[in-house]
């Protein structure tokens, strides 16, 4: 569904990603770690071209991300996104921050989107908020909305950047529910997380990132966590847990 190969993203003489290669299937749950600083939003933020990269080749669902524009457009249809600081519309009610996109990019008339809409607030427990402004719930609520909000376009795969990041402890059970029942629905997902117990539990496989690369791959995140093989990692986990 999206390979990657050999991308490098540079930022003056700093390298960011420095050629890494890594393809994620259909209906994977695939969680990122890594220091702060070693490239896992770069990454995430490359696969739909909210940056771009200097060399190597990025393909979603058949579409290389190249410099045409409709490509571009195309691959971020079919990819959702959501991150740390939600990212809502503060002027738009909670509905109208989720039928934006469909209408204007799917084309949905106003009664389907509202109806599709309806349904995800439902599915994220929010049905009784959809009038209300994005500041008037909490961080929790405002990062279901955000979720919802990316999954009425429909993608094909859905990234998330550290979704939990900026909530209140308590908060951050009730996006993890939500993550955890998209998990099981069957959806792609790539997800930068610093909630090991979470990614041990949903993940199909853990990608450790270091200095701009992936030092460490696992298709048995109940062993990576229990015992990495790579120095690094074995220094990151130690010092989280
Ligand atoms: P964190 O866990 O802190 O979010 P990360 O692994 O997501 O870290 P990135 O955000 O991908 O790291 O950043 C990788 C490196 O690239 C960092 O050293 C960062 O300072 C640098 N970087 C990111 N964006 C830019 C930018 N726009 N200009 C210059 N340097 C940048
Ligand atoms: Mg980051």
């Amino acid at each position: 569904m999206i390979q990657v190969e050999n991308i490098f993203k540079r930022w003056g003489s700093f390298t960011a990603l420095n050629g890494v290669s890594v393809s994620f299937r259909e209906g994977e749950v695939v969680c990122i770690i890594g220091p702060s600083g070693s490239g896992k939003s770069t990454l995430l933020r490359s696969i739909n071209h909210l940056e771009r990269h200097d060399a190597g080749r990025i393909v979603v669902d058949g579409i290389e991300l190249d410099d045409n524009i409709k490509n571009i457009d195309a691959v971020r249809a079919e990819v959702g996104m959501v991150f740390q600081s939600f990212n809502l519309f503060s002027h738009m009610t909670v509905i109208d921050n989720i039928t934006l996109a469909p209408r204007r990019v799917r084309k949905w008339s106003a009664d389907k989107a509202e109806k599709v809409a309806l349904e995800l607030l439902e599915r994220v427990g929010l049905s009784a908020h959809a009038r209300k402004y994005p500041n008037q719930l909490s961080g929790g609520q405002q990062q279901r909305v955000a979720i919802a909000r990316a999954l009425a376009m429909q993608p094909k795969v859905m990234l998330f950047d550290e979704p939990t990041s900026a909530l209140d402890p308590e908060m951050v059970n009730e996006v993890l529910l939500v993550m955890r029942d998209l998990a099981s629905s069957g959806m792609t997902m790539l997800i930068v997380t610093h909630e090991m117990g979470f990614a041990r539990e949903v993940a199909d496989r853990v990608i450790f990132f270091d200095q701009g690369n992936i030092v460490e791959e696992s298709l048995e995140p109940q062993q990576f966590f229990s015992s990495p093989s790579h120095p690094r990692a074995q220094a990151f986990l130690k010092q989280i847990k």
